[in-house]
């Protein structure tokens, strides 16, 4: 083991079973590690680096505002926070952002939004949000308990009350719920990421919305994963027709810089008062410049073209030998490989390319930037694995 991994499993906490590989640098979606050995990058941080590694126009927005001011309290104004602000309020029609560090912490501030919207209308009693199971929504002891899947709770209980699962999928199962609970909200994910990149029916999710709607609960959508352009729209919801009344988002945001956002509707948007809520780092405006040079560049031919590499995608894997199914929306895309897909990512990275595994599947989500002929050499080497290995299992 080199002297870097030694010191790295000496010293920082046991938390990440990590690969024998030392990044050092890249150049968008292609990294290079201590022995000078190329990958491709299939995985962008999960889902991070949107205009993938040292992107030029980012660096450039994230260098100017450090060389300004790095970080200010929230006591006084900065222009990055302010202007991206009103960039994600007239990309989506929200009416206010709160800004936070990450996505868990992204969630636990819809989360407070909505149970003070709910309880100053219907009392505080109706502070149950139901989740779905299979969820994933963070790793703060409140978003533990959001998220659906007993295998990350054991151990740490007693988690936050008041949220409940329902199977995805199943809207008489959240009716039935609502009967035994009182709803402030419901949260999901319009694809299950960690979960196994499932997206949710659309008939399921539009009448789900409308229940929620006609039964005053708010729906809050986790965007974290799903949002700023990874399922080839802004934002995940916006496949569905709905409208949800809390967004969440974060990993893709600020293209490599720590930033979560809350997006308030005009129904919540007064929600929060003077000192309901606060973050130290929230809006930071390093992190709010990166994010405004990403999202300024995602308009409707950028997406088109997300969309267009993802139908790339699905064409060739398809359907192509040791592989069973392939989902997902967009370039967030899962892979039922017939081989244990650990086994298929372990043989990819070994031939120079960087995958993800999510459940049982193997998981990519490229940079949204990745350039074609990158991304053919990537589903390329992706593909002669699966084949390789289909032909060992039998
Ligand atoms: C990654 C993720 C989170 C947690 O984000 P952190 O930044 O790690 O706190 C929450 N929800 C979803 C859907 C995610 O994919």
């Amino acid at each position: 083991m080199s002297n870097l991994q030694q010191l790295d499993k000496t010293y920082v906490a046991n938390t990440y079973a990590r690969f024998p590989v030392e990044i050092t640098h890249g150049k968008g979606s292609e990294v290079y590690d201590t022995n000078g050995k190329r990958y491709i990058d299939m995985g962008s941080g999960i889902g991070v680096t949107g205009f993938g590694i040292a992107d030029d126009i980012w660096q450039k927005a994230v260098c100017d505002q450090l060389s300004k001011v790095q970080h200010m309290s929230n006591l006084y104004y900065t222009e990055p926070c302010a202007k991206l602000a009103e960039l994600l309020c007239l990309r989506t029609g929200y009416k206010k952002v709160f800004f936070s560090n990450s996505g868990a912490e992204a969630n636990e501030c819809a989360i407070k939004v909505a149970r003070k919207y709910i309880a100053d209308r219907k009392g505080e009693e109706y502070n149950t949000i139901i989740t779905l199971k299979n969820s994933f929504h963070g790793r703060t002891i409140t978003t533990l308990a959001a998220t659906g899947q007993d295998v990350f709770h054991k151990s740490f209980k007693p988690l936050t009350p008041g949220f409940v699962h329902a199977p995805a999928g199943e809207l008489d199962a959240i009716k039935e719920l609502t009967k035994q609970y009182k709803v402030a909200a419901i949260m999901i994910e319009c694809v299950q990421g960690e979960g196994g990149v499932v997206s949710l029916d659309p008939d399921y999710v539009k009448d789900l919305a409308a229940f929620a709607k006609e039964n005053d609960i708010l729906l809050i959508c986790d965007e974290v994963q799903t949002g700023n352009g990874r399922t080839g729209k802004l934002y995940g919801y916006m496949h569905y027709g709905i409208t949800p009344d809390i967004v969440s988002t974060a990993k893709g945001l600020g293209g490599g810089l720590p930033l979560g956002a809350t997006l308030l509707s005009e129904k919540v948007q007064y929600t929060l008062g003077y000192g309901d809520h606060g973050s130290t780092f929230g809006g930071n405006p390093v992190c709010c410049a990166g994010a405004l040079s990403i999202l300024e560049r995602m308009d409707d031919h950028f997406l088109s073209e997300v969309e267009e590499k993802s139908r790339y995608i699905f064409r060739e894997l398809q359907a192509a030998p040791g592989i069973e199914s392939v989902s997902g929306l967009g370039l967030m895309i899962g892979i039922q490989t017939k081989a244990p897909a650990k086994e298929v990512l372990l043989k990819c990275m070994e031939k120079g390319v960087l995958c993800l595994t999510a459940k049982t599947k193997l998981r990519l989500l490229p940079a949204l930037n990745i350039p074609m002929e990158v991304l053919q050499e990537a589903i390329n080497v992706i593909k002669t694995v699966c084949a390789e290995m289909e032909e060992t299992i039998c």
